[in-house]
This record gives structure tokens, C-alpha cells and sequence, in this order.
């Protein structure tokens, strides 16, 4: 098969209702704007962007029946008729016994973190999210990643790279004791590591072993049906399950989940945690009061946990979702083709440049991705973002950098916004780019937010 033959990739199983007119400003007032940002994509205005990669994070396109939802809002304070079809919704699609809604994922991340972590204990997961983890050290968590080590080189390109390393999970039990162990995170798919997916193996593995020292195993559930669909085009056994299905069998294999409702529920706000124990419910009931709201909305308007609910129903239609995740690997085919450095296999909800692979000439601390994502912007107008060291953060008891091995720039497809021609012009400015990478120059910071800092960092030309 020749990956650059679209009539291999399926198209679009749906037709545009609403139009948003999008424009291009001249490469000096773009360069311009860059400056002004601080080099930070992050701090750009979104008018100022022709194609915006920034993230698929809350920048999905609702379906007709999910802006038909946003009218039958019930809006009242309590028992809100829109709560309870989403509770039954998240029930019936993964099959927890308790879910408490929030206003995003961290919301849900806050609760959990506090509820089921003990200060010292260690929390392990496959790599780890930029706000999971700042929750779970905020909470007196240790962090200890036991995704297998393929998931930290870029190049390499194996199936289901996100799984959990058994042998280092089993090993940290043995060493720290299961008592210690506050729960095992495991992120379907994995963000960091380039939206790699988990097989269906590997969860019910990861559930045998921690289910034999009581420790308990809660999902990051934000991309759960983008690795729904690596399962069934990947894992044997799984081609004639229906993604429904296969949803459903990864659930049962955790004790909860969080979620953000701005990636795989195709909407542009919300999040739950979803639970089965009994008492730790009670808890997380508890705390959603003080931080979200009501436990029947959680920082949620009805008419929001409306559209989430339907959102949630249209992701796990096999058609939409083949065709979500065959869209980004159209994109990361294009640069493949070209020999551009990126990571493989190609993710489910993104394609990552490898800065390392890409800027050769600059050191981590110069922030290869950084600089890389600045100069793209200042290209064509297409926005992306740093995932490299700036995103990793410093060491909370040292102060030092951590010096991620991935050192990237993530180029995030939103759900049903883009076509096919808008990938081609994303694919050209990255090639372009590309024959002239050593123009791409070393980065310093002017102004280093203590925490999360790459959300707001500001940046200036070190050479
Ligand atoms: C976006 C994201 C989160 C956090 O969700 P928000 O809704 O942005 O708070 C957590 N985990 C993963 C993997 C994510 O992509």
C-alpha cells in the first residue's frame, strides 16, 4: 500500500453544516507576533493562527446533535435532568458503579489524587501527564514511571508502546511494598510518549498482578477510544469486536478512571472521575462540593453535560473513529515521506516532530522543541506545542530540569475541524522547515513560571 494515496484513508463520515472562515497574516506580522509571545505558541492569539495544532484539548467541532443537547439544557441547581443521562451514559458505555462529574480532567485528577494518596507513598504510571503528576506530587505522592523503556526512543516503531513494563511493576511492588503503593496509574493512550496505545493484554496483566498485593489500578481514560481503535486494527482477537466492546473490556480491568470530556467526548469543556469502591465515592463526594460544585454537576452546565453525553455516544461509532485516528496518520505519512524525524509509530491524536532528530545543533537546554514550534508558527501560521523539557518541569526536591529523553513538538489534530488539504499545508511548512534547520536558534528563558511552567513561559534568542 502507498500511505500517500488518500484513497487509502477513509473520508469524512460526516458533512459541514457550520463554517468558520480562517485567514493568514503576512510572515512579518507573524514574526512579530512570535516575539511578542515570549517564542511561547502558548501565548500567541488565536487570530493570529491560520491552523491551530496547539492541542485537541476542548477545540472538538459538536455534531448537530450535540448543539440540539446544548437547547434542552436543564439548568437547575440540583438533579439536573442532563446529569443523570450522562451518569447513565458513562455507566452503560464503561461500566463503573459511581461517577462524579468536574469541570476537566484535572478537576477529576484533584479529587483522586487527594482521596487515594497518602503522603510517601509512590504512585506509578505509564510516563506520566503534565497535570496527573503535579496532582499526585501535590499530594505527597512519589512518582515512578514503569512504562517499557521502548516508549522513551522516538524512532523506534512496536505496536502498543505505551504498555506498563510488567517486570518494573512487579519489581516496585517487591521493593516498596504494596502497602506504599497509593494505586498504578495507566494512561490509554499516552500522550507524552506520542498518543501510544495500551493492548488489551497488557491491562488485564496489569490488573492480575496488582490484584494480587490489593493495589489498586485507575485509568486515564481522556483518549480511552483512540486506543480502542488500535486494539481492534492491532490486537489479535479484537478485529470483528465493535469499538463499544472494547471500551467496555478495558474498564473492567480498573477501579476507576479519571476523564477529560475535552479530548475523546468531542466537546469543549468537562471531565469526571468515575469510580467503583463504595467508600472512596463517599470521599471524592466530599470534595467535589469545595472545589467543582454540586455532586449532580461538578463545575458543569446542564446543557454541557448534554453534549458530553452525546459526545460520548458518537466517539465510539467504529466510522468516526477509524477515521480520526486515519487522519493523523495521514499526516505523520506526509513527513515520513520526507524523511522527517518523528515519532513512530504514529500516535492517535497527534503526530510529534523529534526536536533531537530535527535540531541536532542545539543542546536540550537550548529547548530544541521550544524554538522549533516558534519558528513553524513563524513559517505558516500553524500553531503546535512544545511536549519536551520545558513541558517536564524541574525536579520538586532539587530544583533541577528534568531531562525528558523525549524531546518533541506535538502537532494535535482536533476532532472533525480539519480536512485532508489542511494536513498537506501543515506537512509543506514542516518540509520547508526541515531543508533549513540550522536556521532554528537556541532559546533562553526571560520569565520561568514555578509551576506547569510551560503554559505561560516566556522566552528570548540566546544567540
Ligand atoms: C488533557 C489531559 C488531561 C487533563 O485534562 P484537562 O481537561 O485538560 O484538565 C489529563 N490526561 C491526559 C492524557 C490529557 O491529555
Amino acid at each position: 500500500m502507498n500511505p500517500l494515496d488518500l484513497s487509502q484513508y477513509p473520508a469524512e463520515p460526516f458533512k459541514i453544516k457550520a463554517v468558520e472562515p480562517v485567514a493568514v497574516i503576512s510572515k512579518e506580522m507573524r514574526e512579530k507576533a512570535m516575539a511578542e509571545a515570549g517564542y511561547n505558541t502558548f501565548n500567541l492569539r488565536s487570530e493570529d493562527c491560520y491552523i491551530d495544532l496547539l492541542t485537541d484539548s476542548g477545540t472538538n467541532a459538536m455534531s448537530d446533535q450535540q448543539w440540539a443537547g446544548i437547547m434542552i439544557g436543564d439548568e437547575a441547581y440540583a438533579g439536573s435532568r442532563n446529569w443523570l443521562y450522562l451518569e447513565s451514559t458513562i455507566k452503560e458505555l464503561m461500566g463503573f458503579a459511581h461517577v462524579v462529574p468536574t469541570h476537566q480532567g484535572r478537576g477529576a485528577e484533584n479529587i483522586l489524587s487527594t482521596i487515594a494518596i497518602k503522603p510517601g507513598q509512590y504512585v506509578a504510571g505509564n510516563m506520566y501527564f503534565t497535570t496527573t503528576r503535579y496532582h499526585q506530587e501535590r499530594n505527597g505522592g512519589i512518582f515512578v514511571d514503569i512504562i517499557r523503556d521502548e516508549a522513551h526512543d522516538a524512532g523506534l516503531n512496536v505496536p502498543f508502546k505505551g504498555n506498563i513494563d510488567l517486570k518494573k511493576l512487579e519489581n516496585l511492588i517487591k521493593e516498596k511494598g504494596a502497602e506504599n503503593i497509593a494505586y498504578i496509574c495507566l494512561a490509554v493512550t499516552v500522550n507524552l510518549a506520542g498518543g501510544q496505545p495500551v493492548s488489551m493484554e497488557n491491562m488485564r496483566a496489569v490488573r492480575e498482578i496488582t490484584k494480587k498485593h490489593g493495589v489498586k489500578v485507575f485509568y486515564d481514560a481522556t483518549r480511552c477510544v483512540e486506543n480502542a481503535y488500535f486494539i481492534k486494527e492491532q490486537e489479535e482477537g479484537y478485529q470483528n469486536k465493535s469499538i463499544k466492546e472494547i471500551v467496555h473490556e478495558m474498564f473492567s480491568y480498573s477501579d476507576g478512571a479519571t476523564m477529560s470530556g475535552k479530548k475523546d467526548c468531542i466537546t469543549n469543556i468537562g471531565g469526571f472521575l468515575a469510580l467503583n469502591d463504595d467508600e472512596l465515592f463517599g470521599k471524592a463526594k466530599e470534595i467535589v462540593v469545595v472545589f467543582e460544585g454540586m455532586p449532580s454537576y461538578g463545575g458543569m452546565t446542564g446543557r454541557d453535560m448534554q453534549a458530553m453525553a452525546v459526545g460520548l455516544r458518537e466517539s465510539v461509532q467504529d466510522e468516526y473513529i477509524e477515521y480520526r485516528v486515519k487522519q493523523v496518520r495521514y499526516l505523520g505519512n506526509l513527513l515520513l515521506a520526507e524523511k522527517i524525524p518523528i515519532i513512530e509509530p504514529i500516535g492517535g491524536h497527534a503526530v510529534f516532530l523529534d526536536a533531537r532528530r530535527f535540531c541536532p545543533h542545539l543542546k536540550q537546554e537550548q529547548f530544541p522543541a521550544q524554538s522549533l514550534a516558534a519558528s513553524l508558527y513563524m513559517d505558516s501560521g500553524v500553531r503546535s506545542m512544545e511536549r519536551g523539557i520545558v513541558s517536564a518541569g524541574r525536579d520538586p526536591k532539587t530544583g533541577e530540569n528534568h531531562m525528558p529523553k523525549l524531546e518533541t513538538v506535538r502537532l494535535t489534530i482536533p476532532r472533525r475541524v480539519y480536512t485532508y488539504k489542511h494536513m498537506d499545508v501543515v506537512a509543506d511548512s514542516v518540509v520547508r522547515l526541515y531543508k533549513h534547520k540550522e536556521d532554528i536558534r537556541p532559546l533562553k528563558f526571560v520569565y520561568e513560571p514555578k509551576q506547569l511552567r510551560f503554559f505561560t513561559a516566556r522566552f528570548a534568542y540566546a544567540d
